[in-house]
């Protein structure tokens, strides 16, 4: 019998809408599934009074790579907002990320020098290579910046002490000895005008789509309708998790509608001290500079993963790590023993290759399969 799909895409977040983009240029049939009840995936925006609401967090699009930035620009081209989040310890505000803004709020030193001296006396107890996050953290800025800006957050966040922390996390921060709060280094960035669901209705346009499905409970049926398989979902669910289970972080949004034009004046406040049980409050109508009467906002909880819950964040540690790297040998042999007639399956995005991927590198992983499979 012939097979009726190419593709069967699981999950319906930006790996996969790259691959039914490209796979319908290259005149393939897709079939989408999503467990959830919308197309999009993290970056899926609820439009409540007028506001594109980020529903599963806050989704700055940044780029360094002028092909990716084109390429998402012909989708729906993005707006001029730069990410410069404001850290709230106690009611002390700082700017973000750390740079002479913070510096001076700090410590009040005005010059590079000034700020460079201070940081060295606060890094005097580290020795040699940082062993964990908090020496990291510690050796690139110093411990009053540690202690209001960085510990709290980070253990929230990582439901971990500092200590049990790999140091690459925070390594994703600028540090800058000049003033610039925008958050992010790359050459490009912004917010998609009108949402991520312009690029994303884009992406999925002529694949034919099943939401509220979840695979692998018809994964009998569903492979028999299509050629080969893309899986985005959690590898270890994948395989039930026979080779243990791999540690993620979850979220909690708790999302108002308030009758006021601006509740604090910026996109992101982070809540940087240890009893905020939140970690920041997204006020979503800064996205897109939005003027109108209403505004909604986003608490966000960090909260311990436990089985059915959404994972949200790969912990790539050592222990995952090595977990991971079984799964994906397993996943290889599993397309060699492949039987005549059985889909290959290609795992994926930020939870099939279990990978702290932002939208950009999801992008480029998508390309990199589409250039070797459509070619
Ligand atoms: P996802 O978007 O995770 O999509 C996977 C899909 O698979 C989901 O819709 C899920 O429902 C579905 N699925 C899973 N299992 C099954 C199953 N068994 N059956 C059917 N469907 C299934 N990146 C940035 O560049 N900038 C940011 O500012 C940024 N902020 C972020 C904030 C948060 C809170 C989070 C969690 C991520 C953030 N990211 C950001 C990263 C970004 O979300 C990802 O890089 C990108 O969305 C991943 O796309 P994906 O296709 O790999 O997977
Ligand atoms: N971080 C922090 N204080 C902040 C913001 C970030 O200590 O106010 C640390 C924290 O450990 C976090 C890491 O920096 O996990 C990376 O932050 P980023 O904002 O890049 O994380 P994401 O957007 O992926 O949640």
């Amino acid at each position: 019998m012939d097979k009726k799909y190419d593709y069967l895409l699981v999950g319906a977040g930006l790996f996969n809408g790259v691959i039914s983009y490209y796979a319908r240029k290259a005149g393939k049939s897709c079939l989408v599934v999503d467990k959830r009840p919308e197309l999009g995936g993290n970056v899926y925006c609820e439009e409540i009074e007028g506001i594109n609401v980020h529903k599963y967090g806050a989704h700055i699009f940044h780029t360094n790579d002028r092909k990716i930035w084109d390429f998402v620009n012909s989708l729906g081209e993005c707006n001029r907002y730069t990410n410069s989040p404001i850290a709230n310890y106690k009611g002390e505000i700082y700017n973000l990320p750390f740079n002479m803004n913070t510096f001076n709020r700090m410590w009040g030193v005005i010059t590079p020098d000034e700020a460079r001296a201070k940081i060295e006396s606060q890094r005097a107890s580290i020795k040699g290579e940082p062993k964990n996050l908090e020496e990291q953290a510690i050796s690139l800025v110093g411990e009053d910046i540690y202690r209001k800006l960085i510990k709290g957050y980070t253990e929230k966040q990582w439901g971990k002490d500092c200590k049990e922390l790999p140091s690459f996390i925070i390594k994703r921060l600028p540090v800058r000895y000049y003033y610039d709060n925008n958050y992010f280094n790359d050459r490009y960035q912004g917010i998609p005008e009108g949402g991520y669901n312009v690029w994303i209705n884009k992406l999925f346009e002529g694949a034919d789509i099943r939401l509220n499905t979840n695979f692998l409970p018809h994964r009998e049926e569903l492979s028999k309708l299509c050629k080969n398989i893309i899986y985005t979902g959690p590898i270890d669910e994948y395989f039930d998790f026979s080779e243990g289970e791999l540690e993620y972080r979850s979220l909690r949004f708790e999302t108002e509608l308030l009758d006021k034009a601006d509740y604090q004046g910026n996109a992101v406040v982070n809540y940087t001290d240890r009893e905020t049980p939140y970690t920041r409050i997204i006020e979503h109508k800064h996205f897109e500079f939005g003027k109108g009467d209403k505004t909604v906002i986003t608490k966000e909880y960090p909260v311990d993963f436990e089985k059915g819950m959404e994972p949200y964040y790969p912990v790539n540690d050592q222990k995952n790590q090595e977990i991971y790297k079984r799964y994906k040998e397993k996943a290889e042999q599993m397309n060699k023993d492949r039987a005549d007639g059985k889909p290959r399956v290609i795992f994926g995005g930020r939870l099939g290759a279990y990978q702290y991927y932002d939208m950009d590198k999801v992008i480029a992983a998508a390309f990199e399969f589409c250039e070797e499979e459509f070619k």
